[in-house]
């Protein structure tokens, strides 16, 4: 009796992989022509090859990670623009994201964490690090209150396919010196070991899918003192070695005067004295940092995650990158209030900056051979991979298939590949994205 063909060519059946091709594609050593990423169907890239047959896209470039996140804060776009006083700032912006993080249920945290996650992946960001501190923990007629809220932001992220870092926050002080939570900060507050408990339940009794992980996060030296930050680092060092450590810090003036008076040092010369920094610590802002400061925490090998539009918005400041990079310290880019969800414009704003500042176009003076949206892109590709603490951010085997497909529009046909991706981060305008992609999925709409 004959064999019945199969169906399959010969090779299907020896290797499930999948490919994914394109015209120009942004490797770690900058653009090759006409390749080809082949991954498994747990979404790993495999190899990396030269393509065969026309290819699937115009342009492949790695999926931005999104270091910083609180997606409840999405919600408050547009409703505190109003003038309230000539002292308005961060502090009395404060009041009223703390009267929309009252109203969360875990129904309301699933609803706006999705929006926000669906709209981070439409302007290209693949992974995001949520910095989750809306416990609800003041609902004491539910003490699973804050695994509930936990769940509602993973279920949210795997909804929308986006791959997640999510950091439950630690938060039990109202300011320097002990100061008692007041009474809207209540609702984040859990003892250390109501914190550690949630941490070890996500980690055992969650069931985490592919995309997901968990990291730490103490809020802030303001929001945490020595002991529980001890015992949280103890924890992470024991459980869960290779889990990133995230805490905002020096985003203010003020908190930088105030962790003068209350713990005798600026805060991330204290936090350098009193711990042992390392490349899986990401210091979130990190606006206000005197040169002895910024040189130690560089030599460190902690990321810092600036978030240029929300620092704008909120009168910060703004985060001195030219003597970061001097410095040769790492950087990632954030969405921190999500009132931007776009990568390129968190890359123009920051490349704008220091152009303002030194009143020139090419402040940063990188050789000419990419443009210089490209190299910033690709740092922060890197810090963004070092604060995940993933294989995300380089199109490379072993690295999961997460990647943005542009396009060039046929009035675009005569510009350079690198020139399409400037024109993406110097627009900011998500035209330029035709499919975004986590484990080789594309997530946007259908491909054809
Ligand atoms: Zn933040």
């Amino acid at each position: 009796m004959p064999a019945t063909p199969s169906p399959y060519p010969a090779e299907a059946l020896v290797s499930p992989l999948r490919t994914l091709s394109a015209e120009w594609v942004l490797l770690p050593d900058g653009w090759h022509q006409r390749m080809e990423i082949r991954f498994d169907t747990d979404g790993v890239i495999h190899d990396v090859a030269p393509a065969t047959g026309s290819p699937d896209e115009d342009l492949l470039v790695p999926g931005m990670i999104n270091g910083h996140s609180h997606v409840f804060q999405l919600d408050l776009i547009g409703r505190n623009q109003r003038f309230q006083h000539p002292g308005d700032d961060f502090w009395s912006w404060r009041t009223g994201m703390y009267a929309l993080a009252s109203t969360l249920t875990p129904t309301t945290q699933e609803d706006v964490a999705y929006r926000a996650f669906r709209a981070m992946l439409a302007h290209g960001y693949t992974t995001v690090c949520e910095f989750h501190y809306t416990h609800g923990a003041t609902r004491r007629d539910n003490g699973e209150m804050p695994v509930l809220m936990s769940e509602a932001v993973l279920r949210a992220a795997e909804r929308a396919g986006i791959r997640i870092r999510l950091l439950p926050v630690l938060y039990q002080q109202g300011g320097f010196g002990e100061r008692p939570l007041t009474r809207e900060q209540r609702s984040f507050g859990l003892d250390t070991q109501v914190y550690l408990g949630l941490m070890d339940h996500l980690r055992h009794e969650v069931p985490l899918s592919s995309l997901q992980t968990l990291g730490y996060a103490p809020h802030s030296l303001r929001a945490v003192g020595l002991d529980a930050l001890r015992d949280l680092v103890d924890h992470r060092n024991e459980t869960a070695a290779d889990a990133p450590i995230h805490m905002h810090i020096s985003e203010q003036v003020r908190e930088v005067n105030e962790a003068v008076l209350g713990l005798g040092r600026r805060p991330v010369e204290w936090l350098i004295d009193t711990f042992d920094l390392d490349a899986s610590w990401c210091l979130v802002h990190a606006t206000h940092m005197s040169p002895a400061e910024r040189s130690a925490l560089a030599a460190s090998g902690a990321v810092v995650c600036l978030c240029p539009t929300t620092e704008a918005d909120l009168g910060d400041g703004y985060f001195s990158l030219l003597d970061w990079l001097a410095h040769r310290g790492t950087w990632a880019i954030g969405t921190d209030s999500n009132g931007s969800v776009n990568p390129a414009e968190e890359i123009r704003l920051l490349d704008w900056h220091q152009r303002l500042h030194t009143r020139r176009r090419n402040a940063f003076q990188f050789d000419s051979s990419l443009g210089a949206g490209t190299r910033l892109f690709q740092q922060a590709l890197a810090g963004g991979r070092q604060a995940a603490s993933l294989p995300v951010g380089r199109i490379e085997p072993g690295a999961f298939a997460d990647v943005i497909a542009l396009h060039r529009t046929p009035r675009h046909a005569d510009m350079a590949a690198d020139d399409i991706l400037n024109a993406w981060l110097y627009s900011a305008n998500p035209s330029w994205i035709r499919q975004v992609y986590t484990e080789g999925q594309p997530r946007l709409t259908p491909t054809p």
